[in-house]
Formats: structure tokens, C-alpha cells, sequence
């Protein structure tokens, strides 16, 4: 296996980050391997394939309907293009052909404009829509979100993520409300969450998993919804959906995937606590860091070690350290996002005892480097 890294001159990687596409987002298990490997070595009648598969999931999950694609953000893009084009087969195949004369915008908080590592407004525009924000940066009631639905609005769009800014935005099931009181569907984007049923229940007629995120597939995502608009999904194979084609070895390595992860007992918080304590206590012997247990700002049941970097005593910004650890082999990625605040978050849900090990042995040999 490391032949692989000598022999296209890679780096081997630890990967303290959590499930980031950076890095290649997750190691699927053996019976994962095996669904993809039996995939890849059989013919299958793909529509057959698609429909059932998907009848099977929706079993599952208790939904009417699901259908798995390339990936979350083809979800995105194939969701926007389901309830702009529906079952116009002319449009199916025309949709950037020429300006649209149906329904297009695409109503979201404007909190949930984010980038999650390519704009969610790219997908939206790919799927035909246009973007349209509701509120404010920092604020989205249901009002808010009603003011900005009208006459050329196609659905509303939810963006469940720790990306967004999470406070004074309304719930799911508020923007179902909206959305249906004024006859819309609500797409809910939930990429990388941990429940596939909650935001269905809550009221979202489609709803958009990444398939190697938490469900830990291969490169996959998933939509689950109502009946009709996850058929209109699957027509998009014929139209958008054909330049982000899912093969048979996505589609049964993500199917077994999804099984697998609802019948396992998944890792709870407690004992990533269990395992990131002895880590904590050494890093706490070091000077200039301190070490503590943190939870995930989303409310997902995921607890991380938080470091701080004393920069006076260390004589060293944190953003260098970060950089310095990514530079070394292995390469050592954390969750970066406070560095300019003196904070990096490590996830240790993809990470060995004797990986902590070496993260720890590096920073010891950061701390004691030369001082101003
Ligand atoms: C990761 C992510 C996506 C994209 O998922 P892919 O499967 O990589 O396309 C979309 N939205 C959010 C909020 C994400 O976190």
C-alpha cells in the first residue's frame, strides 16, 4: 500500500480534521469494499438498479422515495434542477439553452450562503436556479423568509451545517411551513449530518446526504423525499444529472453503506472523550498549550480536543503551527477554522493511538523550539 505513496510521491497523511474532502473524506469499511468491488465486476440494468436500490433505502429510512448520485452537491444541483424542470421533457434538456420562462429562484437564508468548499450558489446556478437570500447575515425568521418568496420562486433552500451561522435562523420545520404555506417544496442540504430521517419528518419534501461524509460510503450522495420530486430527480440522469453520473459500484457500495451505519452502534461522544483524555493530559504538561474537550458547534454528538497556543510563549503564530504540521511527513491536519484566534480543534475519529502519538511528539518538538 505505501507504494502507492512512493510511487506517485505522496505524502502519508493523519488526518486530525474529521470527514473533510480535502483529504479524501473517510475510509469505508470491508463490506463497503466489497459491495463496491462486486459492483465494479457486474452488469446490472442501471435503471433497475437506481429504482430499487432506492425502494430499498426508503424502506430503511421510512420515506417515500430515494435515489443515490455522485456526490451531495450534484444532489444540490439535480434537486434545484427536479422542481425547476419537473417532468418538461423539453426543458429536461434545454435548461441553459435559453433563458428560463418557469419558476427559478431559489429562496435561502442568506446565513446559508456559504461555501462548504464550492459555493452552495454554484450548485443552485448549475441546476438552473438563481439564488435568492432571505434576512439578514446574522438573522433569517420565518417572516423573513416569506418576504423574499414570489411569483418566480421555484422552492426554499435549508442549509443544515456547521458552516452557517446558527443563531436567529429558523428551524426545518419553520421553513417547511413557509415553503408549503405558499405551495413550495424545502430542499434541505444536510450533507454532512448524522440522522437521515429527522429533516424529512421535519417537513423537507427532499433532503441531500453526502454519501462518504458520516454514512463513511465511497464518493456518493443521497437524496431521500416525497414520491414526485425524487422522480423528477432521477429524470435529471437524462438532462444535468448525465455530467455527475453515479456507476453501479457508487450505487451498491453507498447502498450497503447506509445499511451498515444504521445498524451500528455508531461512536458516541462519550467515547471520543475517552479517547482524546490522555491526549489532552499530555499536551496539558507542555508549555504555552493548553488542551480541553470541546463539542461540535453544530450539536452533533462529536466531542474534539480544543489546543490553545500561547503565541507570547511559544514565539510562534498558531496559524505557522497549523502550517508547519501540514507541511511535515506525515502531513498533520487539524480543524483550522479559529486559528486566528489561537485554536485548532483536532478530530479524532480517523486518528490511531499511535498517530496521537506522533501529533503529540510534534508539537512537544514545536514547543520547544527557539524563542524570541
Ligand atoms: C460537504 C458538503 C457538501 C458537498 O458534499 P459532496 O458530497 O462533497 O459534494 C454540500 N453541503 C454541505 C453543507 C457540505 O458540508
Amino acid at each position: 500500500m505505501s507504494s502507492i505513496y512512493s510511487k506517485y510521491q505522496l505524502k502519508e497523511v493523519i488526518n486530525a480534521s474529521g470527514r473533510m474532502t480535502i483529504l479524501g473524506v473517510s475510509t469505508p469499511r470491508d463490506d463497503v469494499v466489497d459491495a463496491v468491488n462486486l459492483g465494479l465486476n457486474h452488469y446490472f440494468e442501471m435503471k433497475d438498479l437506481v429504482d430499487k436500490t432506492g425502494a430499498y433505502l426508503a424502506g430503511l429510512l421510512g420515506v417515500e422515495n430515494a435515489v443515490i448520485v455522485s456526490c451531495a452537491s450534484a444532489g444540490i444541483a439535480q434537486s434545484v434542477a427536479a422542481v425547476i424542470v419537473k417532468d418538461d421533457l423539453n426543458l429536461l434538456v434545454n435548461l441553459h439553452a435559453a433563458p428560463l420562462t418557469v419558476p427559478h429562484d431559489i429562496v435561502l437564508p442568506k446565513g446559508h450562503n456559504v461555501n462548504f468548499g464550492a459555493p452552495v450558489g454554484t450548485m443552485v446556478a448549475l441546476g438552473g436556479g438563481k439564488v435568492v437570500e432571505a434576512g439578514y447575515a446574522n438573522e433569517c425568521s420565518p417572516e423573513q423568509l416569506a418576504a423574499a418568496i414570489g411569483p418566480q420562486t421555484a422552492a426554499v433552500l435549508y442549509i443544515k451545517s456547521h458552516h452557517c451561522v446558527q443563531k436567529s435562523i429558523l428551524s426545518v420545520e419553520q421553513a417547511a411551513t413557509v415553503a408549503h404555506g405558499h405551495h413550495l417544496p424545502l430542499i434541505v442540504d444536510a450533507a454532512a449530518e448524522e440522522d437521515l430521517a429527522v429533516y424529512y419528518r421535519q417537513g423537507a419534501d427532499l433532503v441531500i446526504y453526502s454519501g462518504a461524509k458520516a454514512i463513511e460510503g465511497p464518493t456518493s450522495g443521497l437524496v431521500i423525499g416525497k414520491t414526485q420530486p425524487v422522480e423528477w430527480v432521477k429524470r435529471q440522469g437524462n438532462g444535468i444529472g448525465r455530467a455527475m453520473k453515479v456507476g453501479k459500484e457508487g450505487i451498491l457500495g453507498l447502498a450497503q453503506a447506509i445499511e451498515s451505519y444504521l445498524g451500528r452502534e455508531k461512536e458516541s461522544g462519550e467515547e471520543m472523550v475517552a479517547k482524546i483524555t490522555p491526549f489532552i493530559d499530555r499536551l496539558n504538561t507542555l508549555s504555552g498549550i493548553s488542551a480541553r474537550v470541546i463539542w461540535d458547534s453544530a450539536g452533533r454528538d462529536i466531542a474534539r480536543a480544543e489546543m490553545h497556543f500561547d503565541e507570547q510563549v511559544l514565539g510562534i503564530a498558531t496559524a505557522d503551527i497549523v502550517s508547519a504540521l501540514k507541511m511535515g511527513d506525515p502531513a498533520i491536519y487539524f480543524r483550522g477554522y479559529k486559528a486566528n484566534a489561537g485554536i485548532i480543534e483536532v478530530d479524532v475519529r480517523s486518528v490511531t493511538p499511535a498517530q496521537l502519538d506522533i501529533i503529540c511528539l510534534r508539537i512537544s518538538e514545536l514547543g520547544t523550539g527557539p524563542r524570541p
